[in-house]
């Protein structure tokens, strides 16, 4: 009998261009999702904007795993990418990473930091084990990222990620000391 597919193997199957290639012959998915359930949401929807963002040109994720208790996420490309493209796919990839931040991997319930021995996991008060890990800068949910002001000038900015509306707003960095 055939067990029920699950959904990273629906997901690989439905974008298959993001994900399969082949290894020996063998169609082989590097950037297959290894997280909890809790995450499939934040994974599916990471997927979908890339697809849109990136729809004619050769993108492929390489991995997407949950690390030190969120999401981390890479990719490559064949081909370079017009600069709007590239950093539409960065920020898909950073709102899923802050997502995973503040979202329980067991449940999808709104989540925290915890440190259970060392072992670093992202829960809601139920899934919680360990010790609640202090929120870095002071200031929930706050992100440090790249941002770009002119073509070729990087700099970084301090984003709040807003759960509810699954979105990046500025923050001024002074005011999260
Ligand atoms: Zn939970």
């Amino acid at each position: 009998m055939n067990e029920p597919k699950r959904w990273e193997q629906m997901l690989v199957q439905m974008y298959p261009s993001l994900f399969v290639r082949s290894f020996h012959g063998a169609p082989f998915a590097p950037g297959y999702p290894i997280c909890g359930p809790g995450w499939r949401d934040i994974v599916v929807k990471l997927v979908e904007r890339i697809s849109q963002a990136a729809a004619n040109y050769p993108i492929r994720f390489i991995q997407i795993s949950e690390k030190w208790g969120r999401l981390q996420i890479y990719w490559t490309s064949k081909a370079s990418l017009p600069q709007e493209v590239e950093q539409a796919v960065e920020e898909a990839v950073a709102l899923a990473e802050a997502a995973s931040a503040c979202t329980c991997a067991r449940c999808g319930a709104e989540a925290r930091l915890f440190s259970d021995g060392g072992w670093l996991l992202t829960a809601c008060a139920e899934h919680a084990r360990g010790a609640p890990v202090p929120t870095p800068l002071g200031h929930a949910n706050a992100h440090l990222v790249r941002g770009y002001v002119e073509t070729d000038i990087q700099i970084v900015q301090c984003r709040h990620y807003d759960r509810t509306l699954d979105a990046f707003v500025d923050v001024d960095p002074r005011l999260t000391d």
